[in-house]
């Protein structure tokens, strides 16, 4: 099968390795602008199966993602299959719970099924007149010729297809970055592994068909060196993850016992335990998977190919950043598009000079937010210089505005400025909560006055 005949001109012959959410939306992106687009995806179609247990994540979309899909005019229609999630709802040990807000009145971020948003990005794509190949995985890239070979894992032999540009998009593990790689010299490749793995359990709905739990909001059972999170599904369920170390007197290694699970879910996150009567069974059912960072460079070969989401930059999920990035990355490559016009060169170019500090940005920014989300949500301290600092941004919207509402919430600011003012604010922070009685004055001018003349400096 000849899959695309090179055209001369604006419009390009586009082959696009993966159809994930990343993939997807690029292809709509592309089409868009007149080319012909071609996705081959090594799974089959998964709008005619059913998900599999332990696999069905749901994600947390925020607004970069969303302005990335506002930009193709998609933002509303994926609202409908998003739950609103205004803040993170904390579960403590001892059974007493707190609700912190994600950021000002208005701002969330939304819980939506990475299956369902794949499965209507796909749809969208092919009306869009993008051919989606199924059961296609990636086997090489002749870089010298511009052939792509796949292999039909349903055993039919093609031949290989010839494309202008070709994008991967086909994830963490991105075969098409691995043949970038190999026919490259002096490729840069850090990939780094957390000691903490993950495993996907579930709350269905109570007996009255309601949601279990407090729908608007994302759940954190924060336990130090390890958490449960859940997140809102539309079918009133809640995925939970376990987010759970590998190896040590408490991991996935030693709790393998049924008895084990059950002593160690008691002790921890009895709260939750009469909300999820089948965790033991999914325990052993559903997959423990891994949790790794990918930085690579470069992105791009001349006019010819480019790496997008996760192939260009694996996160760890602790910022829920990765869909979000890598949503903005087409964003981005959209606007080069717009300004370079034909020049591919240029587009890709400037798209990973754009690009590339930004994504080891928010890669840095994941790692330690995992830090943050199950060892500090619980502390006092932490909760005060919260408060501190929401209250700035409340009083002083332009001087102070959060990390975390930088990265998720304000789309204008790219991620390595915001990991900038971050570490400035932190910085700040620091000295500010080590001064003696800040819990009975940080409402005080003085404390004010401090913070604002601190970051006028530069
Ligand atoms: C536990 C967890 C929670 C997360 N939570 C969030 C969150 O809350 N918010 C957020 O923004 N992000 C989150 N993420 C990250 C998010 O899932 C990824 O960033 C996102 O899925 C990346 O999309 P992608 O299309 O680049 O890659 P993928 O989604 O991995 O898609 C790649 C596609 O390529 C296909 N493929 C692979 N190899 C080949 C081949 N050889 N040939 C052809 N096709 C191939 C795959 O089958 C797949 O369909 C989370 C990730 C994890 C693991």
């Amino acid at each position: 099968m000849t899959i695309s005949v090179p055209v001369s001109g604006m419009k390009k012959d586009i082959t696009i390795i993966g159809a994930g959410l990343v993939g997807s939306l690029l292809s709509i992106y592309l089409a868009k602008r007149g080319h012909r687009v071609s996705v081959f995806e090594r799974r089959s179609d998964m709008r005619n199966e059913e998900l599999s247990a332990g696999r069905s994540i749901n994600l947390a979309l925020s607004d970069r993602g969303l302005l990335a899909l506002e930009k193709v005019g998609l933002a509303e229609e994926i609202k409908k299959i998003c739950i609103p999630m205004h803040g993170r709802h904390i579960h403590n040990i001892d059974g007493s719970t707190a609700f912190q807000p994600y950021g000002k009145e208005g701002q969330y971020i939304n819980s939506v099924s990475r299956g369902e948003l794949n499965k209507r990005l796909m749809t969208i794509a092919e009306e869009n007149g993008v051919g989606i190949f199924f059961n296609e995985k990636l086997e090489a890239i002749n870089w010298k010729n511009e052939s792509i070979s796949f292999e039909n894992t349903t055993g039919k032999q093609l031949p290989s297809s010839k494309a202008d540009i070709i994008f991967g998009s086909d994830g963490a593990f991105s075969a098409a970055r691995l043949q970038h790689q190999l026919q490259h010299d002096k490729f840069d490749y850090h990939q780094y592994y957390i000691d903490c793995g993950y495993k996907e359990l579930s709350i269905p709905p109570t007996s009255e068909g309601d949601f279990a739990l407090e729908p608007n909001a994302l759940h954190i059972w924060p336990r130090k060196d390890y958490m449960l999170i859940a997140l809102p599904n539309l079918d009133k369920t809640f995925t939970c993850t376990l987010f759970f170390p590998f190896e040590g007197e408490l991991s996935f290694d030693k709790i393998n016992t049924e008895e084990k699970v059950k002593q160690f879910f008691a002790s921890n996150f009895a709260d939750v335990v009469p909300l999820m009567p089948d965790y033991v069974n999914e325990f052993f059912a559903n997959p423990t998977s891994s949790l790794v960072t990918v930085k690579c460079f470069p992105w791009v070969r001349e006019d010819k190919f480019a790496l997008i989401g996760d192939a260009a930059h694996a996160l760890v999920p602790f910022f829920g950043q990765g869909m979000n990035c890598g949503f903005e990355d087409c964003r981005i490559l959209d606007e080069l598009i717009e300004k370079n016009g034909d020049n591919w060169h240029n587009i890709l170019e400037q798209y990973q000079t754009l690009r590339k500090p930004d994504a080891d940005a928010i890669a840095d920014m994941a790692v330690y937010n995992f830090t943050e989300m199950r060892d500090k949500t619980a502390n006092p301290k932490f909760l005060l210089q919260k408060k501190i600092e929401a209250r700035l941004h409340e009083k002083y919207p332009d001087e102070w505005i959060p990390a975390y509402s930088q990265v998720t919430f304000s789309p204008q600011i790219r991620y390595s400025e915001a990991l900038q003012r971050g570490q400035k604010q932190e910085t700040i922070m620091q000295e500010v909560m080590g001064m003696p009685d800040i819990e009975s004055k940080w409402e005080s001018e003085e404390i004010e006055k401090i913070i604002l003349e601190r970051i006028k400096r530069r």
